[in-house]
C-alpha cells in the first residue's frame, strides 16, 4: 500500500472514531480532497455541514470558508486545518470602509461576494456566490448597488444586468486576476478546437474570451459535459481533480504557473490527519454581533433564492 493512500485510511479511521466531518474546497490538493467526507464550493460545503449529524468539522480552506460554515452550524466546533490560509481578497476591504459608504449613500444596498469576512458580512446588506451572484443582485429592487470585493466579479455581473449601475471598489483575487488575454490567446493557440471555461473573477478581458464563465462547482460540469477539450481558467485544484478522477477526458490548464493559490496548498494531509486528532488548526470564534450580522447577510441570500 502506497505512503499516501495509508495516510488517507488512517484519516478515515481517525475521523469515524472521532465523530470528525472533513470538508475540503475543490481548490485543495487531491491528496487532501481524497481524505475529506464533502468536497465543493465554499457554501456547498457550510451547507452539507449544516445537514450532518458530526459537532467537530475541519474545514480544508481559507478562513472565511471556516466562518461560513460557524455561521450556518454555530453549534458544532469549526476548525480551519491550517491556521496561516487566508484569503487575500476577503480581506482586502475594512468594514468601517462600507459603514462610511453606507453613511454618505444612504439607501444604497451593499452586496458581499461569500469571499469575506465574517465582520465584513456583518456590515453588507445580502451575501451572493459566484453561480448566485447575477440572479440575487437582479431581485434587488434597487438600481445603485454597492457590489464587494471583487472588482472583476462585479464586472461580469454588471455586463449580464445592463439595467442596473454596480459600484466597484478596487478588490480582486489576485490569482484569477493574473491571467491574461495572451494567456487566452497561447493557450486557444496550443490547443485548437478546445473550448474554454473561466471563473467569474477573472478580467473582463478574460471572460469576454471564454465560451462559458461560471462557479468552480459549474466549470467542473461544464468540463465533464463537453464533447471536446477544455481549456481550465481556475485554480489548478479543479483541473488536478478533474485530471484525476477522468484521465480520459482532454482538460488543460489555462496558464499553468499563475494558477496556484498559496493559502489553499497549506493544508497537507499529515496536518489533517492532526488536526482531526485534536492537534493543530484554529477554533473559529466570532463576536456574537459579527455572528448576529453575518448570519443575517447570508440568510438574505438564501431568501432571495441563493
Ligand atoms: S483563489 Fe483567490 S479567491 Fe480563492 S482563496 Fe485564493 S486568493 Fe482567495
Amino acid at each position: 500500500m502506497k505512503k499516501g493512500q495509508r495516510l488517507t485510511d488512517l484519516i478515515g479511521e481517525e475521523k469515524a472514531r472521532r465523530g470528525v466531518l472533513v470538508l475540503a474546497h475543490t481548490y485543495q490538493p487531491p491528496a487532501v480532497q481524497a481524505a475529506a467526507d464533502v468536497t465543493g464550493d465554499s457554501f456547498a460545503l457550510a451547507r452539507a455541514a449544516k445537514g450532518r449529524p458530526e459537532k467537530r468539522v475541519v474545514m480544508c480552506g481559507v478562513r472565511f470558508m471556516a466562518e461560513t460554515v460557524k455561521l450556518l452550524s454555530p453549534e458544532k466546533e469549526v476548525l480551519l486545518a491550517d491556521a496561516r490560509a487566508s484569503c487575500p481578497m476577503a480581506e482586502q476591504i475594512e468594514p468601517a470602509r462600507v459603514l462610511a459608504f453606507k453613511k454618505e449613500n444612504p439607501g444604497v444596498p451593499v452586496v458581499a461576494y461569500i469571499n469575506t469576512t465574517a465582520a465584513l458580512k456583518a456590515v453588507c446588506d445580502v451575501c451572493v456566490t459566484s453561480s448566485s451572484a447575477v440572479r440575487i443582485v437582479s431581485s434587488l429592487r434597487e438600481k445603485d448597488i454597492l457590489f464587494i470585493p471583487d472588482q472583476n466579479l462585479g464586472a461580469w455581473v454588471q455586463s449580464r444586468l445592463p439595467e442596473k449601475h454596480l459600484i466597484l471598489w478596487d478588490g480582486c483575487c489576485p490569482v484569477h486576476r493574473a491571467l491574461t488575454a495572451a494567456d487566452v490567446i497561447k493557450a486557444k493557440k496550443a490547443h485548437p478546437g478546445a473550448l474554454l471555461a473561466v471563473h467569474p473573477e477573472c478580467l473582463p478581458e478574460v471572460t469576454r474570451l471564454a465560451d462559458m464563465v461560471g462557479s468552480t462547482a459549474e466549470i467542473i460540469a461544464y468540463a465533464l459535459a463537453a464533447e471536446r477539450g477544455v481549456i481550465i481558467g481556475t485554480e489548478r485544484g479543479v483541473w488536478d481533480l478533474l485530471k484525476q478522477r477522468h484521465p480520459e477526458k482532454e482538460l488543460y490548464l489555462l496558464a499553468p504557473r499563475k494558477l496556484t493559490c498559496p493559502d489553499m496548498k497549506y493544508t497537507t494531509p499529515r496536518a489533517l490527519l492532526g488536526c482531526v486528532r485534536g492537534a493543530g488548526g484554529e477554533i473559529i470564534e466570532l463576536d456574537p454581533a459579527v455572528m448576529r450580522g453575518a448570519a443575517r447577510c447570508v440568510e438574505k441570500m438564501l431568501e432571495l433564492g441563493g
